[in-house]
């Protein structure tokens, strides 16, 4: 397998390459972020030689496009990586035509929530910073400009903290994608020490945390990760976050019908998030086959954001959004695994 060049400083494409000249290491890295090259035969600034030699050694993409669906406008991408494993990234579009990418950061999860289908395969490895870019530039290239990056994709991002934040040094430079730090979120399962190194980051990068309960036996219940750390070290965090970045942040919240959405379910949302500026962003959950789980239906959803209201918590409910092409985390990854076995 070849060593990627894409995901890496120009420093230490430098090292890499080892050529006298240092320019070429920034030249290669122009050519892949400004100019989009995908190949090193066509960087045509760099001498034949050399690039001959570069595609002998080194690779830019190492993952291929395998399937590609399309609903509405959404589409989501299979990747096939080098070694046979497969990730997946999903392009949402909001009403006015604006593009999201959802981005992977593993293959597979170690978090174990009990409602989410990339539990289900396990942990295979994290992604490396490459291959979190591939997704980003792949993705580009078929559906045209991307204005915001979620890290919400299969995985755990703070689990695979150093190629995440490579990652986002690199999509975030000026000198290359340059994305605004606003313009993307990481969200986690609520790994605490994550969180507490994005409230000390220098950029405003956004955060988003999977709640789905205030409750902590029940959280425990579907999210193994408040084993290690309560509900009270999560507010902790989320305060020191607030305190050092002065932003606001969303909490997403997974409805499952008669576990998470009854009345005290709601009074313990609230008053969790009591000193908290913060959006809830509800989602109805997703059906994943042979789960003990079902999707709430209207009225009692309609139940719970009343009372809600009645607290004025700054809440959205996210419609079904890319959910006709398996939008959901993990699922179409997932369906080819099992299709490969
Ligand atoms: N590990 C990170 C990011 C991946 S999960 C995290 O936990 O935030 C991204 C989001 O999808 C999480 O909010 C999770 O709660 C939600 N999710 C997972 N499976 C789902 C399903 N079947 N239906 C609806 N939302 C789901």
């Amino acid at each position: 397998m070849k060593t990627s060049l894409l995901g890496l400083s120009c420093d230490e494409i430098a090292e890499l390459i080892n050529v006298p000249q240092k320019f070429r290491a920034r030249q290669l890295y122009n050519a892949f972020y400004t100019g989009r090259k995908e190949s090193f035969d066509v960087i045509i600034d760099i001498p034949l030689s050399l690039r001959k030699e570069l595609s002998d050694k080194f690779a830019i993409y190492t993952a291929t496009v395998d399937t590609v669906l399309e609903d509405d406008g959404n589409k989501k991408i299979r990747l096939k990586l080098q070694d046979g494993l497969y990730t997946e990234s999903v392009l949402l579009q909001d009403g006015t035509g604006r593009q999201t990418i959802c981005i992977s950061s593993q293959c597979g999860c170690k978090m174990g929530c009990r409602f989410c289908r990339t539990a289900d395969m396990g942990f295979q490895r994290n992604l490396t910073s490459g291959e979190i870019l591939e997704q980003f530039m792949l993705m580009k290239k078929l559906a045209g400009k991307i204005s915001n990056i979620v890290f919400m994709g299969m995985g755990e991002p703070f689990d695979n903290r150093e190629n995440l934040f490579r990652a986002i040094t690199i999509l975030n430079d000026p000198k290359g994608i340059g994305l605004g730090s606003r313009k993307m979120t990481v969200s986690t399962c609520g790994l605490v020490d994550g969180i507490r190194t994005l409230a000390d980051y220098r950029h405003e990068i956004r955060l988003a945390v999977s709640l789905n309960s205030a409750i902590e036996e029940k959280r425990r219940q579907i999210m193994p990760i408040t084993n290690r750390y309560s509900l009270k070290e999560l507010k902790d965090a989320l305060l020191y976050y607030q305190q050092q970045t002065g932003k606001r942040f969303t909490f997403e919240y997974v409805l499952i019908a008669d576990f998470n959405i009854g009345a005290e379910d709601a009074k313990a949302l609230i008053d969790f998030i009591s000193g908290l500026s913060v959006l809830v962003n509800l989602i109805p959950w997703n059906t994943v086959e042979g789960k003990p789980f079902t999707t709430p239906d209207r009225q009692a959803i309609m139940d719970f954001c009343r009372i809600l209201d009645r607290a004025d918590v700054n809440y959205t409910l996210r419609k079904k959004k890319g959910f006709g092409i398996s939008g959901a985390c993990g699922q179409l990854a997932y369906k080819g695994k099992k299709q490969d076995k």
